[in-house]
């Protein structure tokens, strides 16, 4: 199975598809999560990514794409993918049909995840995040441990670009630079949307129903 997801920044994309990869044996590429790995390695990549994300600005497109092609190496992303935070524009969503398309592969679909706004900036506003692993808490939904620690160990803090400023921009870059992959993929009918309201649970249930076999626990 070969999936996208697509929506606006928090609303959810990370946890569903650490799920659907977790139950479904996909391997869950996410961009930001590559690019976060990046800058805590210090990397080049990670030095020149970092002015763009803390901004809610995108990186540019041939860092982005450069760093996908390398994942798409690696043998893991044969048996199946989930795709969270890539595509982010048209010149990207092209590059990836090309990438898939050399090794003779299709995408299954692509999934809209909605949201009212009002639930996206309680979701944003309230996300904190492991700084080792990523792992996303929730203050109120998902609250992480009391001592501010993650299960795994990493401090718990709230991101850059969570913040005011930059989640402000991040909507605004989503609607101008991501939002027309929308009728991209629907011209292509590949685009199906789901509701991302309610627990995480939930969200995934629906998912789960629209890809065909049930929700199992977790
Ligand atoms: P995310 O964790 O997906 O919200 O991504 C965090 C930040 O990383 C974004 O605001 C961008 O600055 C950058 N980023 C992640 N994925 C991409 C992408 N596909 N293209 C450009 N920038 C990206």
């Amino acid at each position: 199975m070969r999936i996208i997801l697509l929506g606006p920044p928090g609303v959810g994309k990370g946890t569903q598809a650490q799920r659907l990869a977790r139950e479904r044996g996909l391997a869950a590429i996410s961009t930001g999560d590559m690019l976060r790995d990046h800058r805590r390695r210090g990397t080049r990549l990670g030095r020149e990514a970092q002015r763009y994300m803390d901004s809610g600005a995108l990186v540019p497109d041939d860092l982005i794409l450069g760093m996908v092609e390398e994942r798409f190496r690696e043998p893991d992303v044969a048996a199946g993918f989930v795709l969270d935070g890539f595509p982010r524009n048209v010149e990207q969503a092209k590059a990836f049909d090309t990438l898939v398309g050399l090794r003779g592969w299709m995408l299954d679909r692509a999934i809209l995840l909605e949201a009212p706004q009002a639930a996206i900036v309680e979701r944003i506003s309230g996300r904190r995040t492991c700084r080792a692993c990523d792992r996303p808490y929730h203050v109120k939904f998902d609250p992480p441990p009391a001592a501010g620690r993650c299960a795994c160990g990493g401090e718990i803090h709230q991101r850059e670009d969570d913040r005011e400023a930059a989640v402000a921009e991040r909507a605004r870059v989503y609607e101008r630079e991501t939002s027309p992959l929308i009728s991209y993929y629907e011209r292509v009918k590949l685009l199906a949307r789901a509701p991302a309201t309610g627990t995480p649970d939930a969200v995934y249930a629906a998912l789960a129903t629209l890809l065909g076999g049930a929700a199992c626990a977790r």
